[in-house]
């Protein structure tokens, strides 16, 4: 087949997906992500992603974190109420760079409700600068883990054009949640530091045929998304679900796409197929959209398999 499901480890390829030691490089049975607790409820709802705007929600017993705060901040409030939630509930806003389609509400919903920002130095001045506001910001230095409440923030450094993009690994009381979006590759580092996930949200940006015949785009600006510092193609984002497959992996969300340059069930069925190929028939793949928030997930549904 294409050479798409390539870079998975031949282990993998070769492992039955329900036993346990599957991984070459790490017992999935060890770590951090089987913390799971019987009848915690930590909730998870995509209020919306793609070019134009990025913003997720994440609730648990003691922690209400926006992930980015990609839309106006009335749009912002709106998808909030869709689920019940409001803005001025919020303990944290996490902001993974500064581009315009993930802090565009930032100023209004960070600094007039004094939500604390969580984000590196460069990304805060950055977005200061654009947003022309001060955050209150709570700076993590890129590559540490830092709480808010029972939450666990790991950060790491993600190839994208931005001042000090980051990816996030969210470890909760009942299991760990990816952010990988807005990266032009991912190195080893990036899928080691998500490998725990039962969730994972990630980019898959453009197809590369339709990306290629767009005639809206000047060459440049293809040449800057195609780059190791742009976004992840479907056939890119396919490579990585199928590097990081695990047992533990139970659903994958695929975010950012591009209106122009991708359709929704083409990117799923390009990562649905590789995943199926490498027998990882266990992962839910779903498409978010840029319009309308996701339905809320119960990430203690999505705890492994008991026995
Ligand atoms: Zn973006
Ligand atoms: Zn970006």
């Amino acid at each position: 087949m294409a050479a798409v499901g390539a870079g998975a480890s031949p282990d993998a390829w070769a492992a039955p997906w329900g036993t346990r030691n599957r991984n070459r490089n790490r017992d999935v049975t060890a770590g951090d992500g089987l913390r799971s607790v019987a009848g915690v409820s930590v909730q998870f709802t995509i209020l919306g992603s793609g070019s134009s705007g990025n913003c997720a929600y994440l609730e648990t017993p003691s922690a209400r974190i926006l992930i980015d705060a990609g839309f106006s901040g009335r749009q912002i409030r709106q998808r909030l109420a869709s689920i019940g939630r409001s803005p001025e509930t919020l303990t944290a806003i996490l902001v993974t760079h500064e581009h315009i389609d993930h802090i565009q509400g930032l100023g209004v919903i960070a600094s007039k409700l004094d939500v604390p920002v969580y984000c590196n130095r460069l990304t805060r001045e950055a977005a200061e600068g654009i947003l022309e506001c001060k955050l209150k910001a709570a700076i993590f230095q890129t590559g540490a883990s830092f709480e808010v409440g029972d939450v666990t923030v790991d950060t790491f450094s993600v190839p994208h054009d931005a001042y000090d993009p980051v990816g996030f690994l969210l470890r909760t009381p009942a299991g760990d949640l990816g952010f990988l979006t807005d990266l032009g590759h991912a190195t080893k580092l990036v899928q080691e530091r998500v490998r725990s996930a039962q969730l994972l949200v990630l980019e898959a940006n453009h197809d590369l045929k339709l990306l290629q015949s767009d005639t809206k785009r000047p060459w440049a600006t293809k040449q800057r998304i195609l780059s190791r510092h742009g976004h992840l193609s479907n056939d890119a984002a396919a490579t990585v679900a199928c590097e990081i497959a695990s047992d533990r992996l139970r659903r994958i969300y695929l975010g950012h796409l591009s209106r122009d340059c991708n359709r929704p069930e083409l990117a799923r069925q390009t990562v649905v197929t590789k995943l199926t190929e490498l027998g990882a028939t266990h992962i839910e793949v779903n498409n978010t959209s840029q319009d309308t928030p996701c339905a809320t997930v119960d990430l203690s549904s999505l705890g492994p398999t008991s026995g």
